[in-house]
């Protein structure tokens, strides 16, 4: 539940894509708390629609779960179809979609001459399925959503887009070249949107989750049987100078900034939200 209010956002219809995730569920939480109609994009309409039905029965919202996949456009235009007969014009779009998988990601952090006979766990073997699957998700699942949901603001002269970035745009993790790579984009690309639809009214922010322990990355930060931290995990809290991992509630008060009229200058921004993950140079 969300402590903060901000009366100008009451009864905006938004878009939230990957709608059902951990991170996701946290921000529409923030948002029905504030009036906010949403429309839950999720590739899995049964957590779309639990996660509608929840935020509809505990707050004075209306909240919808819709099937869409953000990497297809068709998907997508459908979605827009429905959202508009059910809920209205779109005032908001957040691309909350995303993330990354084992697919992509290689087994060793480093070579160096102790291994340099295992190749194949490193970057050299990394698939190209799995890549080509995850980049596409972080990237073009954020350029899709917003050549569509963005038409109605256009009209309306008033709109704004939120996309989620990560710690991996500043300072890449080991391991996963493919997602680091795409929220680098999700940055330069929240740039180059704020200024291609600067005169229309839109304003085209972001933010970067520091580390929140999800379902896209639990398998890197806890051990599967133990559910203990690996040593990944311990590494991130040890560069986290507040020394644990974000709640996904911490979201909340920068989403509603960014969203609000209280921001009404300020676009093609990238806001970390991190504890002081950023800011560390691990000395
Ligand atoms: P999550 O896995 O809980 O949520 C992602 C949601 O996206 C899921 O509900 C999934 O079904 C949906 N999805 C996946 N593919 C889709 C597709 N093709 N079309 C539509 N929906 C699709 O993950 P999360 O941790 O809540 O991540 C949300 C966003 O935050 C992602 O962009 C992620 O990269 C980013 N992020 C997360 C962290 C973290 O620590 N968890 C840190 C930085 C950034």
């Amino acid at each position: 539940m969300s402590n903060y209010r901000f009366n100008d956002l009451k009864d905006k219809v938004c878009v939230i894509t990957g709608g059902a995730g951990v991170l996701g569920k946290a921000m529409c939480e923030a948002l029905a708390v504030n009036g906010v109609k949403l429309a839950i994009l999720d590739i899995n309409l049964e957590s779309a629609t639990a996660v509608a039905n929840e935020i509809s029965s505990q707050y004075n919202t209306v909240a919808v779960g819709i099937e869409a996949n953000v990497l297809e456009k068709v998907s997508l235009e459908a979605a827009a179809a429905q959202i508009k007969a059910e809920l209205g014009a779109i005032d908001i779009l957040i691309n909350g979609a995303g993330g990354n998988s084992p697919a992509a990601t290689s087994k060793l952090e480093m070579l160096d001459e102790n291994n340099l006979d295992q190749l194949e766990d490193s970057f050299y073997g990394l698939s190209m399925d799995g890549f080509d699957k995850v980049f596409a998700l972080n990237f073009k699942g954020t350029l899709l959503p917003s050549m569509v949901f963005t038409k109605d603001m256009l009209d309306k002269k008033d709109g704004v887009v939120i996309n989620i970035s990560s710690m991996n745009a500043y300072r890449p993790l080991t391991k996963i070249p493919a997602y680091s790579a795409a929220k680098a984009s999700i940055n330069n690309f929240t740039e180059w949107l704020s200024v291609h639809l600067a005169r229309t009214g839109i304003r085209v922010n972001a933010i970067a989750p520091g580390f929140f322990l999800t379902n896209q990355n639990r398998f890197l930060l806890t051990d599967e049987k133990t559910g203990e931290l690996t040593d990944r995990g311990h590494k991130i809290i040890a560069n986290t100078p507040m020394g644990k991992f974000g709640k996904p509630e911490d979201l909340q008060g920068t989403l509603l900034f960014l969203l609000s009229e209280a921001s009404a200058f300020i676009t093609g921004i990238t806001i970390p939200v991190d504890g002081g993950f950023n800011a560390y140079s691990g000395v």
